[in-house]
């Protein structure tokens, strides 16, 4: 059974136990993180990878991950079922009525031992993962704030999933559109590590390259012993947007020096790996800021930052 807790306006708060969290746990979109692992995500993740790739090393399948990912659920200690209302009290004050759209009807919570995900909070479909350790670590520490911040963070995802016309509208405002196809190359295709908060990889943005030319660069987070990301421009060739120089090692592109990326995303966060993360991390900004009635100028380190920020609320307040 699971544990509910129901706010004046009719949110619930759901914390599942394990064995309705490891059914949730495996409900994924089609075409999403289950369908988009490589053999790295899943060797890596249950820790039989080798980083040179070598032969006779176990490779696990799908299945077995999933099984694997099942395992990690737990139920819910005593404790934690009296702090998670706790923590999203702060997170329903904050939103407040403007943002109270954010906040989904039912808001699931699976508790895992963390170790299918390492150790990170992540969504899963409409649910939130909660992993055991970093929870306990953070209310140890009394860190309140910061755990209804990555709460937020996290709400902010399953908002984005649930809504796609508000998705698309956001990843617009920040310059990311979707190409197709997409052809990593050799070296990343292989190494390419998914992330369950933004599955899609197929997401780029138009900059301005150091030769002058527009140049379309997408994020990647891939595996070469430890986890790396960068983003890489493509180019168009024989009907298929492709790294350039995939097929050797490609060099990431330095966001510093083209022109135009900062312009559109902001420099609100230095958490680039994809567009749904940089929304996340300027919606928690946005929602606290307004929450202690900060004026938004404040907050943003310079006038894209601040056009984004406002550009961003003018999206989420819109009916
Ligand atoms: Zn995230």
């Amino acid at each position: 059974m699971d544990q509910i807790h129901i706010f004046p306006d009719g949110k619930e708060v759901q914390l599942l136990d394990a064995s309705e969290a490891a059914e949730r746990i495996m409900v994924d979109a089609a075409g999403s993180f289950f369908d988009l692992l490589t053999q790295t995500d899943i060797s890596v993740r249950m820790g039989v990878e080798s980083a040179d790739g070598a032969k006779g090393v176990d490779k696990p399948g799908l299945e077995r991950f999933k099984a694997f990912v099942r395992r990690s659920v737990r139920d819910w200690t005593a404790r934690e079922r009296q702090a998670m209302p706790e923590v999203l009290r702060l997170v329903h004050d904050q939103c407040g009525e403007a943002y109270a759209s954010l906040i989904p009807q039912k808001w699931r919570f699976i508790k895992t031992s963390g170790a299918e995900e390492f150790g990170y909070f992540y969504t899963r479909g409409d649910s939130i993962v909660i992993p055991e350790p970093a929870f306990n670590h953070r209310l140890a520490g009394g860190d309140m704030a910061n755990l209804a911040a990555l709460m937020l963070h996290e709400t902010f995802h399953v908002y984005s999933r649930l809504n796609p016309d508000k998705k698309a509208l956001l990843y617009q405002r920040i310059g990311f559109s979707r190409l197709e196809p997409l052809n990593l190359g050799g070296f990343l295709t292989g190494r390419r590590m998914t992330n369950p908060d933004g599955a899609d990889c197929s997401y780029a943005i138009k900059v301005e390259n150091n030769r002058g030319e527009d140049a379309w660069i997408t994020p990647v987070v891939f595996w070469d012993g430890k986890l790396n990301s960068g983003f890489f421009e493509l180019e168009f060739r024989d009907g298929w947007w492709r790294v350039v120089g995939g097929d050797g090692f490609p060099r990431p592109v330095n966001l510093e020096t083209v022109k135009g990326f900062y312009e559109q995303v902001g420099r609100n966060t230095d958490y680039l790996i994809h567009p749904d993360e940089i929304l996340a991390e300027n919606v928690v900004l946005l929602v606290n800021a307004r929450f202690r009635n900060h004026d938004l100028a404040g907050k943003a380190p310079d006038e894209h930052s601040l056009r984004v920020l406002h550009d961003i609320e003018r999206i989420l307040l819109q009916q």
